[in-house]
């Protein structure tokens, strides 16, 4: 079930989880302002989830509520797992689902970091 963005944070969600070290993940990178892990179910060959370390349902609204030194810290962040997985020449591509028609089914605000081959058009 998609989930609401305009929900409440929910200290419960899986990846509060992972944040917290509660449960397992295949970790690839982490700093003061967010952790990068491998997807459980990948859809292409490299298929990384990189997540703030703050407590924000969605890009809503981290966009609206974090403070500037979090949106940096997050946006370089993002940046520096694909160059360190090796992905700028080759290419990659960044999505980060927001509710219900997107199809958000974790309620901590994640982007998808795909590269590895060929991505194809981009698909709504
Ligand atoms: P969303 O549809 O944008 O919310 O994507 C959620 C992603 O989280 C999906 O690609 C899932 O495969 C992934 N996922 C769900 N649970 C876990 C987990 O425990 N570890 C890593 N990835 C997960």
């Amino acid at each position: 079930m998609p989930i609401d963005a305009t929900q409440p944070y929910d200290d419960q969600n899986i990846f509060a989880k992972i944040l917290r070290g509660e449960i397992p993940s295949k970790r690839v990178y982490e700093d003061q302002w967010a952790i990068a892990f491998h997807d459980i179910a990948p859809v292409a060959p490299i298929h990384i989830l990189v997540i703030p370390t703050g407590r924000y349902v969605s890009w809503d609204d981290f966009s609206a509520k974090a403070s500037a030194e979090e949106i940096t810290g997050f946006v370089r962040a993002v940046g520096k797992v694909a160059r360190d997985l090796g992905l700028v020449a080759p290419g990659y591509r960044l999505l980060a689902n927001v509710g219900q028609h997107s199809g958000q089914e974790v309620p901590h605000l994640h982007v998808h970091l795909f590269g590895g081959q060929p991505l194809g058009p981009m698909l709504v």
